[in-house]
């Protein structure tokens, strides 16, 4: 392989290991945002069972003041039940009377109904914010496990940017530019090897003469149907 062609195809080797690196970097980001979702989402839960319960206690207050206020009536109808003689007057009253206790009684039923909810939500919000903690714990876990491996990623990147500079430093300004402007539509299918006598860019069958152009010449040689750079891989020339 002429020494051009060798440049051009290392070259088009590290451009493409560089541009691995972004979605192994998005990878790590997304399974950390993940971890830390999961997390808002269990401490979201402990809030949502935080409103439920002062909601429950309020109306639990509620029928406690109204069962207050159906005794003070009761003592108050007692007291009117001396004092009244027709029949007509202690029918309505015994009537007042009879409502009053029911109400009394519906109170004290929605006092227990809501305690009982009360501590159903205590208990579920106790669980909830165990299950927070955990995932807040796994999830800063995993971004300092993460951090060693994005630092990886990160030497890695620099040995490949430096590894490029030093090949672009010595290669020819027009076989590079010859390179970028077939990178900007073909990305990094640029420099492809020819298989079976076929491009494998477009996979189009390349003819003869080109085919021995390709394995021979000190030209560089493009596909003549999509026009990549074509080269001949060494064990297959
Ligand atoms: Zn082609």
């Amino acid at each position: 392989m002429n020494k051009y062609l060798n440049q051009l195809v290392k070259l088009s080797e590290i451009n493409k290991e560089i541009d691995a690196f972004e979605p192994r970097v998005q990878k790590i980001e997304k399974s950390i945002s993940v971890a830390f979702e999961k997390a808002k989402n269990a401490n979201d839960s402990v809030d949502l069972l935080d409103v439920e319960i002062k909601e429950a206690k309020l109306k639990k207050a509620k029928n406690e003041s109204l069962l207050a206020e159906l005794s003070e009536k009761l003592k108050s109808i007692g007291k009117k039940s001396s004092a009244i003689k027709s029949e007509k007057e202690v029918k309505a009253l015994q009537l007042e009377e009879d409502l009053a206790k029911e109400q009394c009684d519906f109170a004290n039923e929605e006092i227990a109904r809501f305690e009982k909810i009360i501590e159903l939500k205590e208990s579920e919000k106790t669980k909830a914010k165990e299950l927070y903690l955990e995932l807040q714990k796994a999830a800063e876990e995993l971004n300092i496990s993460i951090e060693r491996e994005r630092e990886a990623i990160e030497e890695e990147m620099a040995a490949a940017y430096a590894k490029k500079s030093e090949l672009v430093g010595a290669m020819s300004q027009k076989i590079l530019s010859f390179y970028e402007k077939i990178r900007k539509w073909a990305h990094n299918s640029a420099v492809v090897p020819v298989r079976k006598q076929a491009c494998y860019g477009c996979f189009m069958r390349i003819n003869d003469k080109t085919n021995a152009l390709v394995a021979g010449s000190e030209d560089i040689i493009t596909c003549p149907h999509c026009g990549r750079i074509l080269y001949k891989e060494a064990a297959q020339s």
